[in-house]
């Protein structure tokens, strides 16, 4: 079985097609897939999802950085957060915080609010003993210097598009238990993260999509969707001069250590 560990297929690039889009990934032997939050315009969207395919789709509850950025409501929108995950909505029950992190790419000058936000939602995570889904962006030496203050509390989670260094990866691993999440990019030419695969261990990745996002070669410049993680598999299994079939279970058992009876009771 393989797990999208990060798939927005509520979006609305899927509104036409949703339905076989599930079938699709079915189909494509993936088991469950994990919905990360974004902000309050779309998560009544990913409710929907998940209250359609209650045993298959697995929400997420956070604030995602880039939506922190020109957003007054900043703080309001992380009460919202912090109330959902208080009180889940009828028919809900979320796996994790996120996505959220840290975003450096559109613009440095919200710096400050996006380490409030992700402090405080880190919190949440210990606070509800649920793994951290991190997005960074242009950020590894910021979100570093963040997760320095959680060393010894516990921290869990996946470094979700991971596209730092190994010396951030080690420095992270330092500050709690974290899990790489690969994607489409893995199967680019010239790949940083193709390139340090091998020096980690199976057991230290998770396989996602981020869907409609970062498709895998070769559906590159159209819509990405849950059913082509099998294409990242191929690729990781490639790199490790492995089976498809082995780096599914391993990543599998990852996944299965990470979150728990909360998507696989
Ligand atoms: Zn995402």
């Amino acid at each position: 079985m393989l797990i999208d560990t990060h798939s927005h297929l509520y979006d609305e690039k899927f509104d036409e097609d949703r339905d076989a889009a599930v079938d699709r990934a079915k189909e494509a032997g993936v088991g469950r897939l994990l919905l990360p939050a974004i902000d309050r315009e779309s998560y009544d969207a990913m409710f929907a999802l998940a209250r359609r395919y209650p045993d298959y789709c697995f929400p997420m509850m956070g604030l995602h950085p880039t939506s922190v950025n020109d957003n007054p409501a900043y703080r309001e929108d992380l009460e919202t957060v912090a109330r959902y995950l208080a009180d889940p909505p009828e028919g809900i029950r979320f796996c994790g915080v996120g996505e959220v992190g840290l975003d450096l790419y559109w613009s440095r000058d919200f710096l400050d609010p996006q380490i409030e936000v992700l402090r405080f939602q880190a919190e949440l995570a210990l606070r509800y003993d649920l793994p951290l889904v991190l997005h960074t962006r242009e950020a590894w030496d910021e979100m570093c210097d963040v997760l320095r203050a959680f060393r010894g509390r516990g921290l869990r989670g996946i470094l979700h598009g991971f596209s730092g260094t190994e010396a951030h990866y080690r420095k992270i691993g330092a500050c709690g238990t974290f899990l790489l999440g690969i994607g489409g990019p893995v199967t680019y030419k010239r790949s940083a993260v193709a390139e340090l695969l091998p020096r980690l261990s199976p057991e230290e990745l998770v396989l996602e999509t981020d869907c409609p996002y970062l498709p895998p070669v070769p559906f590159r410049g159209r819509r990405n969707e849950s059913a082509h993680i099998a294409l990242v598999c191929d690729k990781v299994a490639e790199l490790y001069g492995t089976a498809p079939e082995k780096i599914a279970e391993i990543t599998t058992a990852n996944v299965r250590r990470m979150f728990g009876d909360a998507i696989f009771s």
